[in-house]
């Protein structure tokens, strides 16, 4: 399902997750390994209030493995502690308590010091924006279904603790925020990696940007995929953009009357399988 984001919702948003950060020790900021930027929340820091915080760059099963690890890098040099992984098969998951355990290494060792031998689990709270994979990690972390998957901002219900471990504790409702929306290149590229439905853009026209991009700087799988043979020369000729598209359309038979390629329908393939992946991993930001 896909929020409508008014300024009312983002207040309401921002206050449900500020009431949670006086429950918890530890943020885990989820984010979209393809888009660190777009599907990030614009205004995070702000709202985490200088929580320790673990940003979690998730379905990095899809995303371009240098690119990602260049972004962790970049993170690092901003003083957040990166960790790439894929909710939904698990990958990279169990590091999470490690690292979470790791970021609040000095609290621990005071409560040690101060002679609590049991030191309490880490509380944590997930945050991130729709479509990102939140309940997934959740379920994942629990080892079992508990979160639906699917959000609702409006939507509270009493939560719970959830046990990672024995040294870590997960508020069972994540934290729901609005993505970037500032510019129309993060619209597409949301759209493009399914984060926001397509229909509240054109669907061409994420597809156009989609192809645009994969020409650009993967074309190589993008065309093994669809037995492409000529890569086009002017990226910024429009024409050769919807040239592509409709040789996909032909080799997907997307046809109308008279052989004509179905562009809707070519576009909705081609976004269906770049989120699929089979288009190999992309990523589509790039931290500098
Ligand atoms: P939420 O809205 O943030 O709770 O997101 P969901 O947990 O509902 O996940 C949204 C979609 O992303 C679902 O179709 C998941 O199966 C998929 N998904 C979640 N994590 C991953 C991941 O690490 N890799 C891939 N490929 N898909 C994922």
């Amino acid at each position: 399902m896909t929020i409508q984001w008014f300024p009312g919702h983002m207040t309401k948003a921002r206050r449900q997750i500020q009431e949670k950060l006086k429950l918890i020790d530890l943020v885990i900021e989820l984010i979209d390994a393809r888009l660190p930027q777009s599907s990030r929340n614009p205004m995070i820091d702000e709202i985490l209030q200088g929580k320790p915080r673990i940003v979690v760059m998730n379905k990095a099963d899809l995303a371009d493995p240098e690119v990602t690890k260049q972004w962790i890098a970049e993170f690092k040099e901003q003083g957040l502690t990166a960790l790439p992984l894929d909710a939904a098969t698990g990958t990279g998951v169990k590091d999470l308590p490690v690292q979470a355990r790791l970021l609040m290494k000095d609290k621990i060792d005071k409560q040690l010091a101060k002679g609590i031998k049991n030191p309490r689990p880490i509380r944590a709270l997930i945050v991130g924006i729709p479509n990102v994979g939140k309940s997934t990690l959740i379920n994942r972390l629990a080892g079992r279904n508990i979160a639906a998957t699917g959000d609702r901002p409006g939507v509270t219900k009493g939560q719970q603790w959830i046990k990672v471990g024995t040294e870590m504790e997960l508020l069972d409702t994540p934290g729901i925020l609005w993505p970037k929306f500032e510019d129309q290149n993060v619209g597409y590229r949301l759209a493009v990696t399914g984060a926001i439905k397509e229909e509240i853009l054109n669907v061409e026209e994420v597809a156009f940007y989609a192809v645009k991009y994969l020409v650009q700087y993967y074309w190589e799988p993008f065309a093994d995929r669809f037995e492409l043979k000529e890569k086009p020369e002017e990226l910024e000729e429009p024409d050769q953009i919807v040239a592509v598209m409709e040789a996909v359309g032909r080799k997907r038979g997307c046809l109308m009357g008279g052989g004509r390629v179905d562009l809707e329908k070519a576009s909705r393939t081609i976004l269906r399988e770049l989120r699929a992946g089979k288009m190999g991993r992309y990523s589509m930001e790039a931290p500098y």
